[in-house]
């Protein structure tokens, strides 16, 4: 530990120090402007280089204040025995403010062979390494910037520093690792103990489910399915405009989205619906369009729902119906389709198959209608719905699809690994769903790679 002299000692020759550099900084800019008037612009990119570069002297600086000026010669070591001190070894870590080096001492056990580096440990650092905060801000970047290149243009435009595109993949890719596994612990550990996840919130007594799905172009695999899982309240409006109608508006929406199976994905739907507080007693609302992965996560992991077929797409299969059964150009078919859109909103599904059913031969856009709506006659009770102020639209994932997945994940020509795919999506999802605060807080502190270079260096010296 410091003692109080010493303490005060580093304090005051920091203050000299950093005082003394502010003045010369002073001078010299101001000399600078004086020999020749410059444009604002000028002078204020001149002023935030100078006042990074003073940034990075502080951190340098503030960085072993708290360690002892002397090396203690030995410390506990995990493993229960001591550690000796075997030298100090510099290690330079990539922060918001520049590369910044630091000297600090080096514990080695002779039990356990373990290598340890105090102030790295206090610090949260790992040498060769970047800060938690450049981390974070590269994974932000990553994920919502259209290319890793871009995000790491973007980085340097703002804090000054280089950066490669490589590295902003790779702190996306740690970040989108951390939560992926935390999705599927919550999942382990309420499959283990046959327990539901704890409740973040209350939920209110209405809450609505969407699924959906969104092909991404993947490196040996062809096209993949990101899921997403949308979950969300109602709020409900009358227009001014048009008093007769409801307008009902989703709010408080949380997402999942994973480029998993259906069965994996079902588990961590269940566990975002357990987060938002959804128990027995909800009153829970599904709706998706006809895939039958969506109607089969519904009934087992959501019994009591009531489950929509979403409007849009119910009604796309009567108009595609219209058009094999008279011909796109045919003044018959809008009628046609009209009078059964009437009829499906009105729940009479009964007659709309039973119009459709002699058309059979005219072939596919008639048959996928009768298959279509045999299968979900009965997620399609929209009176029902309507009386009860229900949305029977699945805008709310779809749209979530476009700007989670398809915004970034979709651009031109792009082709993932999974693994990044993966990471963009699940970042993507926490950070719109408002927990990014959280995500970072689930973030393990950095991985203690120099201990490898270390014991691989030390290692080599031993044996020579
Ligand atoms: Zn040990």
């Amino acid at each position: 530990m410091t003692n109080r002299t010493t303490a005060t000692d580093r304090n005051a020759a920091l203050v000299q120090q950093m005082t003394e550099q502010m003045a010369t900084l002073a001078r010299t800019l101001s000399a600078w402007v004086q020999a020749e008037p410059r444009p604002l612009q000028e002078r204020e990119a001149q002023v935030v280089r100078v006042l990074h570069d003073l940034g990075s002297t502080l951190l340098t600086a503030l960085l072993p204040l708290a360690a002892p000026v002397r090396p203690e010669p030995d410390l506990p070591c995990g493993c229960g025995q001591i550690a000796r001190y075997v030298r100090v070894r510099p290690a330079t870590v990539t922060t918001v403010l520049g590369r910044v080096t630091l000297n600090r001492a080096i514990y080695h056990c002779h039990c356990c062979g373990a290598y340890a580096a105090p102030l790295d440990q206090q610090l949260q650092i790992a040498a060769g390494g970047l800060s938690l905060g450049l981390q974070e801000l590269l994974a932000l970047l990553g994920a919502t910037q259209d290319s890793f290149a871009q995000a790491a243009a973007v980085v340097e435009r703002l804090c000054l520093v280089q950066i490669c595109p490589n590295s902003v993949r790779a702190a996306t890719e740690d970040i989108g690792a951390v939560l992926t596994d935390h999705e599927r612990a919550v999942v382990t550990t309420a499959q283990t103990d046959g327990s539901s996840p704890p409740a973040a919130v209350a939920a209110p007594p209405r809450v609505y489910l969407s699924m959906d799905g969104v092909v991404t172009h993947v490196h040996d695999a062809g096209w993949k399915e990101i899921k997403v899982g949308c979950v969300y309240t109602t709020r409900t409006r009358i227009p001014r405009q048009r008093p007769e109608t409801l307008v009902i508006q989703a709010e408080q929406q949380s997402y999942l989205a994973a480029l998993t199976d259906a069965e994996t994905f079902g588990w961590r739907l269940w566990a975002e619906a357990c987060r938002r507080g959804v128990t027995d007693q909800t009153d829970l609302v599904v709706i998706g369009d006809g895939a039958h992965w969506i109607w089969n996560l519904a009934a087992e992991h959501f019994p009591q729902a009531t489950q929509i077929v979403d409007w849009y797409h119910a009604s796309q299969y009567v108009w595609r119906a219209a058009s094999t059964i008279f011909g796109e150009t045919s003044d018959l078919r809008v009628p046609w389709a009209r009078q059964h859109l009437d009829n499906l909103w009105d729940g009479r599904v009964a007659e709309v198959l039973a119009a459709l059913e002699p058309y059979r031969p005219k072939g596919e856009g008639v048959t996928d209608a009768l298959s279509y709506f045999t299968t979900h006659q009965a997620r399609m009770d929209y009176p029902s719905y309507r009386a009860r102020g229900l949305q029977v639209g699945s805008g709310t994932v779809e749209s979530a699809c476009k700007q989670l997945v398809s915004a970034r994940l979709k651009l031109a020509g792009m082709i993932w690994n999974v693994p990044e795919a993966e990471a963009v999506a699940v970042v993507r999802a926490w950070l719109k769903s408002g927990r990014w605060d959280e995500a970072m807080r689930l973030r393990p502190p950095p991985q203690r790679t120099y201990q490898r270079q270390t014991v691989a260096a030390d290692a080599t010296v031993a044996v020579a």
